[in-house]
């Protein structure tokens, strides 16, 4: 590396932190991918060509909107809707969309960013985007949420598209949100496209395996990092933090392959469950009852106890995957984990590791799947229900699974190659960051400078 790659970098951060002042996730998250792209433009300073790392930086897009709605109590409430259009050079925006009280511009931005690089891992024709708002859902009657998500998309439609922008779940996001929303775009639009959003109910345009598509994705990728050190999920004790839809199908298949769920929480405290995790149990307490993960420790038995407040880190395990949020595992938490011997982290999660965390990781031989990579599982199926939809088929379960595995198997070796190629091995921090980096620079530099 060259010092003058270097400065180069920190000129374009520094740029970029007095630009998007007040967003530190944003900058966190593109920090992370400029230290990757250091030793790419050691190598092929013409990535820097055409103003390219500012482009990829500046979202082509920005909206936020008012949302306003009526209470079961008649009174008004106004949240705030946002849809960053990040990247669209290797094909329409694809993005969920997140109902949070915690969201602003700044984390719409950073998932937004961190998208680019997953959907070009992916290898499928899908550009970057996000969007969401600082609705809380918790607490809310099935018809507030209908009415909220009713006004949301009465902003939304006219921006988004097969073609155009095709938004997904997240955080607060799925299949009963999905319903309303689709129903109002096609209220709107007087027509049923079922390409403009992702995770339909199957009677109307879903794909099998969405549902689970995350979570079983991780733990693929998992297994293939596993192997590699010729280790397997048989026999191995897995904390999955979080126990929303990512968590519990990551859980799924880590029981399926053999492994114990011996931690799982929720942002009031964590249960352990030495013994295992009773899936039909929390499926029914999560999806069906939408109760808290202190009602699974109240009514499974079997061992599990509940940790009101308490670090899910702290319990023993050989693998650990974050499944909740942001910067849910930090410096101290990483410590916790290897003095108790972990030896993998893979991220369900978006950027549930701090940077702390991650520096640790890779200093300290624990192999660190990051989420760009290892939860890419559920945009890539979210992109095999466009190419259903598109050709009005619907796939089975067994195929679209083998579709998913597959497309998880190649990211794995993609990331690992690409960090062996740049003097990395074991890297998957720059495997994906390069690898994913080098898909879309490559379309933006072909397409010009727009
Ligand atoms: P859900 O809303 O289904 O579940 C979120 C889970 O995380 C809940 O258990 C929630 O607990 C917990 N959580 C949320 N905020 C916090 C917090 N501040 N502290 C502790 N726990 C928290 O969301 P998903 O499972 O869909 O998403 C989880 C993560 O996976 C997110 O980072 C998301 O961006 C990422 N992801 C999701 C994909 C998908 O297909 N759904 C695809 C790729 C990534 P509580 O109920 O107490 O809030």
């Amino acid at each position: 590396m060259t010092a003058s790659v270097d400065t180069q970098i920190s000129e374009y951060y520094d740029k970029l932190l007095k630009r998007n002042a007040g967003e530190p996730e944003f900058h966190q998250a593109v920090s992370e991918v400029l230290d990757s792209l250091k030793i790419v433009l050691g190598k092929d300073p013409h990535y820097a060509d055409y103003g390219l790392i500012e482009r990829l930086c500046e979202p082509e897009r920005q909206l936020i909107f008012r949302v306003p709605w009526t209470d079961d109590n008649g009174d008004i409430q106004v949240n705030r809707g946002f849809r960053v259009q990040f990247n669209s050079a290797l094909g329409p925006y694809k993005g969920g969309l997140r109902f949070h009280p915690s969201v602003n511009l700044g984390i719409i931005k950073f998932l937004g960013f961190e998208q680019i690089f997953k959907n070009s891992l992916t290898g499928l024709p899908i550009g970057g985007g996000k969007g969401g708002s600082d609705f809380d859902p918790k607490g809310k009657s099935d018809r507030e949420i209908m009415r909220f998500c009713q006004s949301f998309m009465t902003e939304l439609y006219r921006h988004i598209g097969e073609y155009r922008d095709v938004p997904a779940g997240d955080i607060g996001v799925g299949g009963r949100e999905i319903g309303y929303l689709f129903g109002q775009y096609r209220r709107l639009s007087n027509q049923h496209e079922s390409g403009v959003l992702t995770g339909k109910g199957l009677t109307w345009g879903g794909s099998l395996v969405r549902t689970e598509a995350t979570g079983y994705g991780l733990v693929y990728l998992t297994s293939e990092m596993m192997k590699a050190h010729n280790e397997s999920f048989e026999g191995a004790k897995v904390i999955v933090s979080g126990s929303g839809n990512v968590a519990i199908y990551a859980a799924e298949k880590v029981q399926q392959l053999g492994g114990t769920v011996v931690a799982m929480s929720d942002s009031s405290g964590y249960v352990s469950t030495p013994n295992g995790v009773d899936l039909e149990l929390l499926k029914d307490i999560k999806e069906v009852r939408r109760a808290r993960i202190s009602a699974y420790a109240a009514e499974a038995g079997n061992g599990a106890e509940y940790h009101k407040g308490g670090n899910i880190w702290e319990v023993k395990a050989d693998v650990a995957l974050p499944c909740a949020t942001q910067n849910e595992l930090d410096g101290e938490s990483a410590k916790l984990l290897a003095a108790n011997g972990t030896r993998y982290v893979a991220e369900g999660a978006n950027m549930p590791s701090t940077p702390e965390a991650v520096h640790f990781f890779l200093q300290n031989d624990i192999h660190y799947a990051p989420g760009k990579a290892a939860n890419a599982g559920g945009v890539a199926t979210s992109a095999l229900e466009m190419q259903q939809n598109a050709s009005r088929d619907s796939w089975s379960f067994e195929y679209t699974d083998q579709r998913l595995h597959e497309i998880m198997s190649n990211i794995f070796k993609d990331i690992d190659k690409t960090a062996k190629d740049y003097d990395r091995e074991g890297d998957y921090v720059a495997g994906a960051n390069i690898a994913g980096f080098k898909k879309v620079a490559d379309a933006m530099l072909a397409q010009g400078v727009i």
